[in-house]
């Protein structure tokens, strides 16, 4: 039977995907973004043990706080590290009507991963620089690996969201956003675009994990500061 490990369940959130949604944290990541406000879920031998259907019974249960655009998210962690996993627990779902969504780094392409973004309805891609050496120095992959991902989404016409945080000194400024305005007009999947603020409550987990956060010092980033980019987009 296959099994999956987790990070954790939340019940319903609103800021990861359409709607209301349960989302469906994974463990496990291959990346080590130097934004990572997740560094809990990067070991694979960590989480929690689950079959899809355990969870697949959770999510059930809140359907109907889901409304017409709500459903399920599975994020990470990197998700697609495990599409076993997700394949059958999207299976479930669109069984039963609830829709599907990812958020990923777009870091990894397999078949596999193909057969689990069949299922997905949309595809929350997390491009997080516009140039491949801010993705070899500060997430630790090449920015091909994510355009060849986004280049497939759009070949199979998957609504994706792009979404980016926003880091001062690496990507606030209007020619990186602008790029992005690109990218939505070359890639009509694309049907909306999302730049996220630069936060830094993860430091405690950091401390506790005993990892030094790479942006320590790095200020948060303002709502204002997001509005004014956002006139680029
Ligand atoms: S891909 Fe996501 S979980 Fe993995 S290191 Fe980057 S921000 Fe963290």
């Amino acid at each position: 039977m296959v099994t999956g490990r987790i990070h954790s369940f939340q019940s319903l959130g609103t800021a990861d995907g359409p709607g209301v949604r349960a989302v469906v944290f994974m463990q496990g990541c291959p990346l080590r973004c130097a934004c990572c406000h997740n560094p809990d879920t990067w070991d694979f031998n960590r989480g929690t043990e689950v079959t899809p259907d355990e969870i697949f019974r959770k999510i059930k249960r809140l359907k109907s706080y889901f409304g017409e655009e709500g459903g399920v998210t599975v994020s990470g962690g990197e998700p697609l590290m495990q599409p076993e996993f997700i394949k059958e627990l999207f299976t479930l779902c669109k069984t039963d009507g609830i829709t599907t969504a990812i958020d990923t780094s777009g870091c990894v392409l397999n078949d596999k991963i193909k057969e689990v973004l069949n299922l997905t309805d949309t595809v929350l891609l997390d491009y997080k620089y516009v140039t491949d050496e801010l993705y070899k120095t500060k997430v630790g992959t090449e920015k091909s690996k994510v355009d060849e991902f986004l280049s497939y989404l759009n070949s199979r016409n998957i609504d994706t969201w792009l979404r980016q945080v926003i880091i001062k000194d690496l990507n606030n400024n209007e020619n990186s956003v602008k790029v992005l305005k690109e990218l939505k007009q070359k890639y009509p999947c694309i049907k909306k675009t999302e730049l996220l603020p630069f936060k830094k409550l993860c430091i405690e987990k950091y401390e506790k994990l005993g990892i030094p956060f790479p942006l320590a010092e790095t200020p948060e980033t303002s709502k204002k500061e997001i509005e004014e980019l956002e006139k680029y987009l």
